[in-house]
């Protein structure tokens, strides 16, 4: 970008900061193009966030009721399987084989399968387990449960002797006279791994989202972290939902502080609650990517805009910039302005301010020239002013320019005036003055030296030349046709440069002393100042 004027100094004031149009364009430009994108970005990402949440919420809350459903059927699938092995247990005793072969039928579903009497004694288990050998004595509160209701049942989990975490699905078994018998039980290992398990953490995709199951005291019963089993949520507002027993997606926070998209069901046989979260980080992760997409995508764009405004800009700046360096220039340097360049640029704003800055340049120039010859032309007589005089003497002694100096002055001029008045002494003059400029040559200049003297300067020292002109002024001038009766005679006085002074003022006096000598001698006659000093050195 092109930044330039800042604190210029002009004509010894220190103007304010000021920035090239160009800066600004491309500023704005620039500007107005971030913000685009700033709010294009802002509103993808609230989108973004907002389907992605409703996405999320809605997607955990049907796969916790699609778990929920899912969990039931398997539970009663077990439930079933222990009733049928009631009934076949309560027509006769089944030999250990089959009891075997059943297990190995149902090793999906259960880890264990036994059969106890109503006192709570296992008669027959499958597999064998350390502690819980036939003829052990089941203390656990599901077995009790289980003899205490006498019907079938899924128990709440509960820790086994094995310190393992269990549920036990069991039904009753009666004798043909209806008398309790026991019951046959089915145990499943939550830690380990299990039918349900295996359903419940097919939800791990990796990106963060998990299910997790409580049972109805909000213990955690399935949690992908098994060192968090047993462990207590009831807290989560997402469990007091399902254990309320309904079914929903809400956003809520951990007891670690993490925040989750959690959807919510409950298991309508056992009251679990079961929970399919996904942490609101996914957003974020999701809105970088978003972010970084958009911004992949929207960057050629943007550097094209960014190129073509910058073209744009410098077309525009630099005809601008043009036209206000020239004009600047000619206001700094007084010059007389040349004519303002022709502009390209085909934005109608810049062919029309070229066009009435022209205009105005072409007014200015011309009130210009006239200024400058008004400054330098005496009002009366329209000869060259004393101010012109003073300064064309100072350059011709600069320039070493050889030249003669005649000074004039009209004879008893206040006579004139007395007699006949000032504006006929104006008229006279004027008269005198047109003579002066008929009587001499272009390069030699007439002066109004002031009020009725003149001078004239001779581009020449030769003092004979110079005496000729001057006396033939003398001689014009006197045979003047006048508005007055009496004839207009001058008194003239030479000196030249560089012979009677090498100074303005030397060569002034000196001429003025000659021309005191005319006026002495009688009037109407010239006189040269050398000869008048040899004169006057003559003079004993
Ligand atoms: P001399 O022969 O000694 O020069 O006599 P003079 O009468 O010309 O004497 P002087 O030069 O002193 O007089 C100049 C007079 O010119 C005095 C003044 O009133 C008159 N004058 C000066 N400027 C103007 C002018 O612009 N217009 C008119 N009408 N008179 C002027
Ligand atoms: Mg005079
Ligand atoms: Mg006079």
């Amino acid at each position: 970008m092109v930044l330039y004027g800042a604190n210029e100094k002009v004509l010894g004031m220190t103007k304010r900061k000021t920035y090239t149009l160009r800066f600004i364009l491309e500023l704005l430009v620039l500007f107005s193009v971030l913000l685009t994108v700033l709010i294009g970005v802002i509103s993808s990402i609230r989108v973004n966030t907002a389907s992605l949440t409703a996405n999320f919420l809605e997607n955990n809350f049907h796969y916790a009721r699609k778990l929920a459903s899912n969990t039931t059927e398997v539970l009663q699938g077990m439930q079933n399987a222990m009733d049928a092995l009631a009934l076949r247990s309560s027509r006769q005793p089944i030999p250990p084989a089959e009891l075997q072969d059943w297990f190995a039928a149902n090793k999906n579903f259960f880890h264990s399968i036994l059969i106890a009497d109503a006192q709570g004694t296992i008669r027959q288990i499958v597999p064998m387990v350390e502690g819980a050998e036939p003829g052990t004595k089941l203390t656990s509160p599901a077995a009790k449960q289980a003899i205490l209701l006498k019907k079938h049942l899924i128990s709440k989990p509960y820790v086994g002797v094995t310190g393992r975490l269990i549920l036990l699905v069991s039904a009753p078994l009666f004798d043909h006279q209806g008398q309790y018998k026991g019951f046959v039980g089915g145990t499943i290992y939550l830690e380990d791994s299990n039918v349900l398990n295996r359903m419940l953490k097919e939800h791990f995709y990796g990106d963060g989202s998990y299910v997790y199951v409580v049972d109805e005291d909000g213990r955690l019963i399935f949690h992908p972290v098994q060192a968090r089993l047993g462990e207590s949520v009831a807290m989560n507002p997402a469990i007091q939902k399902a254990l309320a027993r309904e079914n929903g997606s809400a956003e809520v926070v951990n007891s670690k502080g993490d925040s989750f998209f959690a959807g919510y069901a409950y298991e309508p046989i056992t009251g679990w609650g079961i929970v399919s979260q996904t942490p609101t980080s996914r957003v974020n992760e999701s809105n970088l990517q978003l972010l970084k997409s958009l911004l992949a995508t929207a960057l050629p764009f943007l550097l094209i805009i960014i190129g073509i405004v910058w073209l744009l800009a410098k077309n525009i700046s630099n005809s601008l910039s043009r036209l206000a360096h020239f004009s600047g220039g000619t206001v700094k340097t007084g010059r007389k302005g040349t004519e303002i360049p022709m502009t390209t640029s085909k934005i109608y704003e810049v062919q029309k301010l070229y066009q009435s800055t022209r205009m105005a340049m072409r007014l200015v120039n011309k009130r210009l020239i006239k200024l400058q010859t008004e400054v330098r032309i005496d009002g009366l007589t329209r000869l060259y002013n004393r101010k012109m005089f003073d300064y064309t003497l100072q350059d011709h002694i600069k320039n070493k320019t050889p030249f003669s100096l005649v000074m004039l002055d009209i004879d008893h001029f206040k006579k004139i005036n007395d007699t006949y008045g000032h504006v006929m002494g104006d008229e006279v003059l004027k008269l005198v003055s047109k003579t002066m400029l008929e009587q001499t040559r272009e390069d030699d200049l007439c002066f109004r030296y002031g009020g009725e003297e003149f001078a004239i300067l001779i581009l020449d020292a030769n003092q004979k030349l110079a005496y000729h002109i001057a006396e033939r002024l003398r001689y014009a001038v006197a045979a003047l046709e006048n508005p007055t009766t009496s004839t207009i005679t001058i008194s003239l006085g030479i000196a030249s440069f560089p012979l009677d002074g090498s100074k303005p003022i030397q060569l002034v006096t000196s001429a003025d002393q000659a021309l005191y000598l005319s006026k002495q001698q009688g009037r109407n006659q010239t006189t040269l100042f050398t000869s008048a000093r040899h004169d006057v050195e003559a003079l004993p």
